[in-house]
């Protein structure tokens, strides 16, 4: 007699094994069994249904909401069971030195959530999140710009040999505390202002902890091959995050960014460079809407830079970049889309272009855009549509590319029902299978779980999840292959997913016919040394 037993279901156990019919019988948090005619105190019928390890998410920013919102509603729903943090080099922590330049930029990423911001270490905010209780399982990472903000804030310089030594300190200080690796933000500040050499550095105490490098790169795939350059240097294992959005923006690659993108990689991989990427299933990012501003006019942080923008003649400036040719295609403000603001009085622009709020308000747009970030010290963020489908589905459909979110945790009530967010912070990984897998067949669902469990589980290290067999931590996801579908779009995003009837985290379950269940049951990991 087992805790939990799952009856009756086709299981796909996460290796890309060919569906079996079996019960899983579930105990103490653990997969006990995996067989036939089990019985248990509590019993899911999972006939009609696939039952496969928890989803994996390898990339994600759903802690920078977790400690208002820990049952991350929206990742649970979805089918997520573990997820990284700390990605794209803003991880909550540390907050040391220059805390309140950290904060600042962070803000905007918490979508109005009223926080503390009263922790500094790593180990003081997963206390905090452990403290309130998680939804989820997740895999902390800590990031890069976050540690250099941290040293010397928004300097666009090298930092001194002090400065790399305090730098590496923070970032052992972490990995220390069981960080599974550092991430980088090279295509926005602060990252954007350091070089392959302070890399290779910092590079020197990710191998001492055995840790993975994950990159959002500099913007274009002639970055890939400087990602690789450095790999090649440092030494480490590379994942590249959200391969797409970085190798769509190189204009002279014509239409073919993404056979090029996978090219590099493929000949990267085969001279023996441990890299591997993930994608998510759109043709639109998300992020802050100051990111559509230059990099040289937020030098020096939020409040420089809103000072900056009040400046006639450095409107002048941007105003001329954005009408030339380099980068145009970035800066096409018909294609950036205001998603969150903070302030009532600018909600109504949410969900609008900054073209669409620039002829509204008959104004220019980059006085609109620069108008905006001022009103609201910010606190904004954007979707931009930088792809083409075609990219999306050849870099999708490579054995060594997985699918992520690259979402933050809402839900449809609460603050976190806010604003137009990216539909991809409900329904990646539904989308992935039902868009990829099922209807355009760029591989079986099989494999499609595969990339979404077992692959994404290996890359960090879990070897105790992403595999449903006997032993391994009882985290399942149970979707009706059928009906399995995202239901959020870019107008309507806070919806949930169809087809994810029951989700078990950790023995648990989370999601009970389509309900949270309220569970917490999810744990913040911390990497062992070797
Ligand atoms: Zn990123």
């Amino acid at each position: 007699m087992y805790d939990l037993v799952v009856k009756n279901g086709r299981v796909v156990d996460g290796t890309g094994y060919p569906w079996f019919k079996a019960d899983i019988g579930i105990e103490g948090g653990l997969i006990a069994e995996v067989g036939r005619d089990l019985t248990g105190l509590d019993t899911i019928d999972a006939s009609g249904l696939v039952v496969s390890p928890g989803w994996v998410d390898v990339h994600m920013h759903a802690d920078h909401t977790v400690l208002g919102n820990p049952r991350v509603d929206s990742y649970v729903h979805q089918g997520i069971t573990t997820a990284t943090m700390g990605n794209c080099g803003l991880s909550m922590y540390p907050l040391h030195k220059r805390r309140d330049d950290l904060i600042a930029y962070l803000k905007p990423f918490t979508s109005g959530l009223r926080l503390s911001w009263d922790w500094d270490s790593m180990d003081d905010f997963i206390k905090r999140v452990e403290t309130s209780g998680l939804g989820i399982n997740l895999v902390p990472f800590v990031g890069h710009g976050s540690i250099r903000i941290n040293v010397m804030g928004f300097d666009d310089r090298d930092p001194t040999g002090a400065e790399l030594d305090e730098m590496k300190g923070l970032l052992g200080e972490s990995l220390n505390q069981g960080a599974y690796g550092m991430s980088t933000g090279l295509g926005y500040p602060p990252g954007t202002f350091s070089k392959e050499d302070e890399l290779v550095e910092l590079g020197a105490v990710i191998n001492e902890y055995g840790g993975l490098y994950s990159t959002h790169m500099r913007n274009g795939v002639e970055n890939l091959g400087d990602t690789i350059k450095l790999g090649h240097r440092a030494g480490f294992p590379m994942q590249v995050s959200h391969l797409g959005s970085s190798c769509a923006s190189n204009p002279e690659l014509g239409g073919r960014h993404a056979e090029t993108t996978l090219r590099v990689l493929d000949e990267a991989r085969v001279k023996g460079l441990d890299i591997t990427a993930d994608i998510y299933p759109y043709t639109a990012g998300s992020s802050l809407l100051s990111q559509v501003i230059p990099h040289w006019a937020q030098e020096g942080g939020v409040a420089k830079m809103l000072d900056r923008l009040q400046d006639p003649s450095i409107r002048a400036k941007i105003k001329g970049e954005f009408k030339g040719e380099a980068g145009l295609k970035g800066r096409d403000l018909t294609k950036v889309y205001v998603t969150y603001v903070k302030t009532l009085a600018n909600k109504h622009f949410e969900g609008m272009t900054v073209a669409e709020i620039a002829e509204a308000l008959d104004a220019d747009g980059v006085d609109a855009l620069c108008d905006l970030l001022i009103e609201e010290n910010a606190e904004a963020m954007n979707i931009t549509l930088w792809g083409e489908q075609r990219d999306v589905d050849v870099l999708a459909a490579h054995p060594a590319v997985m699918p992520c979110s690259d979402g933050w945790a809402h839900a449809p009530y609460g603050e976190l029902a806010q604003g137009k967010p990216h539909p991809r912070c409900y329904g990646a990984f539904p989308r992935y299978l039902r868009t990829y897998a099922v209807e355009k067949g760029l591989f079986t669902l099989e494999e499609a779980i595969r990339r979404m469990t077992s692959m994404p589980a290996a890359r960090l290290g879990l070897h105790d999840r992403g595999i449903l067999k006997e032993g391994m931590k009882a985290d399942l996801t149970v979707f009706d292959p059928d009906k399995v579908r995202d239901t959020g779009t870019f107008t309507d995003p806070h919806r949930y997913p169809d087809g994810i009837p029951y989700v078990v985290v950790n023995g648990r379950l989370a999601i009970n016919k389509g309900k949270h269940t309220g569970a917490l049951a999810g744990k913040i990991f911390r990497k062992r040394r070797s």
